[in-house]
């Protein structure tokens, strides 16, 4: 067991060199002067709209509602934040993959999207301070043949690209003998299961937890609350909009401190 774990700590590093390695790329094809006039048009923040990336439907951080609002404790803890810093943002609601894609091409300011703070992102990324603890799950049909991990073997799952909860599955995939279909959207992964494509798919535990309590018709078969247990956080590219994360962790203190976040989160959680 210690022998995988370490494997798999090794896989997060090298990870994390391919990282560097593409940020250089990257910032040499989109800003030229990528020194200290790089922020030069959001130097001056009082008129600024800043454009933030968020997923689809990721509940109860960011959903459309019944009334077709779109909701959720992401959406609500941005404007209670910026509401108490005073900045103005435009919220581009795009699937995971596609808002860090969007912060990557310069598309997009920011990402809150129940964004894990990694290792690896750290070296690309920029977060705020946690403002959620998060960690992995797996979950298959309720009432269905698969109820653990062990099941899995020579079947195929569902994960959602570039997440935390793919990395998981990629990690356990050899061990527990399945192979993975990759999905943009989390409702995408949760019908392909119903829909007995797939076996299982992988997902955020407070998502799943939240989608099971609302009767999704899946059930938790699995969990990972150590190697991916990790908190959420708002993200810039590194170096870039460094007001904008100030504005932010000066805001979520304020809205912890006046009660204002618990508020937000026992909205969605406790309704
Ligand atoms: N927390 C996960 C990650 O950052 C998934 C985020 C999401 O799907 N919106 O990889």
């Amino acid at each position: 067991m210690s022998a995988s774990v370490s494997r798999r700590t090794f896989l997060g590093i090298a990870g994390g060199a391919v990282s560097v390695l593409g940020l250089a790329a990257c910032g040499g094809n989109n800003d030229a002067e990528s020194g200290d006039d790089a922020n030069a048009a959001s130097d001056d923040t009082s008129d600024k709209t800043y454009i933030v990336a968020t997923d689809t439907t990721f509940a109860p951080f960011e959903f459309t509602n019944d009334a077709n609002e779109f909701v959720g404790i992401d959406v609500d803890i941005l404007a209670a934040i910026a509401a108490d810093q005073g900045f103005t943002y435009e919220l581009n609601s795009l699937g995971f993959d596609a808002a860090v894609a969007a912060l990557e091409s310069n598309q997009a300011d920011a990402v809150i999207a129940g964004m894990s703070i990694t290792e690896e992102r750290l070296e690309k990324y920029d977060f705020s301070d946690p403002y959620y603890d998060s960690y992995v799950c797996a979950a298959a049909a309720e009432g269905g043949e698969v109820s653990s991990l062990e099941n899995l073997n020579g079947m195929t799952v569902a994960c959602k690209t570039g997440t935390q909860s793919a990395s998981w599955a990629e990690s356990i995939a050899e061990e527990y003998g399945f192979t993975i279909t990759y999905f943009d959207t989390s409702d995408m992964m949760y019908q392909d299961v119903l829909t007995g494509n797939t076996a299982a798919c992988f997902e955020d535990y407070p998502v799943m937890a939240y989608g099971v309590a609302q009767g999704n018709g899946l059930t938790i078969i699995g969990t990972d609350e150590e190697e991916y247990a990790t908190p959420y956080g708002f993200a810039v590219m590194k170096g870039e909009n460094p007001e904008l994360i100030e504005m932010f962790n000066a805001g979520l203190a304020n809205i912890r401190e006046s009660g204002e976040y618990d508020e937000i989160v026992a909205k969605y959680l406790e309704a």
